[in-house]
């Protein structure tokens, strides 16, 4: 244990932890400085059908409710902080984010993350989303099904594509694990734009009977 924290303190004392948004140097739990941290654009919604998300996503499939803890915006801290968890082997922000949403999740049946493809899995080692989901579970006592969805799909580079042919590609993107129980279950995404992907997910449960899904992003445009 001792050597641990000498070890750490060199590391923090040549690699100091830096806000990601103005590099200030931080304590090495944090991801921003308390600065930073204020000027988050929360959205200030409850899970409900009264907001943007919901109205997004009720146009494009059915969905019962629907949260984003935060805005996004091209730019903004918001991309900083997912292009950290996604990009920059940051996953573990996601407990820090979860640990913000103060939503009573205990009379869901499970959180379920969208997945990645196995071959991307495996090239990043890790879904950005998967500390963040599964902290949301663990707060509110309810089961996490991080294979609940399966993506059979594997798309190398959605960004070359125009709209058409990404909503083609999404098209049976995914399986719904066949040892899920029928419930009301939260579908947690990173970042919802188009919101095409999350929409491809809902629609398989919405194909089947007594499956019921809210959905909580960390990020809505
Ligand atoms: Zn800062």
């Amino acid at each position: 244990m001792e050597i641990k924290i000498i070890v750490n303190s060199f590391v923090d004392l040549f690699f100091p932890m830096r806000c990601i948004d103005c590099q200030e140097v931080i304590q090495p739990s944090q991801f921003l400085c308390t600065n930073c941290s204020t000027k988050l654009p929360f959205t200030h919604w409850k899970l409900n059908q009264d907001n943007d998300l919901y109205h997004k996503l009720i146009n494009l499939s059915k969905v019962e409710t629907a949260y984003s803890l935060l805005h996004f915006k091209h730019k903004n801290n918001t991309q900083k902080i997912l292009h950290e968890m996604k990009y920059r082997n940051r996953p573990d922000i996601g407990i820090d984010l979860a640990n913000l949403i103060n939503i009573d999740l205990s009379d869901y049946d499970g959180i379920i993350p969208i997945p990645l493809h196995e071959k991307r899995l495996k090239k990043r080692g890790y879904n950005q989303i998967g500390y963040f989901a599964e902290t949301l579970a663990k707060n509110n006592n309810i089961p996490y099904f991080f294979d609940g969805l399966v993506r059979t799909k594997y798309n190398s580079s959605q960004v070359r594509e125009n709209k058409k042919n990404r909503i083609k590609n999404l098209k049976n993107a995914f399986e719904i694990n066949p040892k899920l129980l029928p419930g009301h279950y939260i579908i947690i995404d990173d970042v919802i734009t188009t919101g095409a992907t999350l929409v491809s997910a809902i629609k398989k449960f919405n194909s089947l009977d007594n499956f019921k899904i809210s959905v909580i992003s960390i990020a809505c445009a």
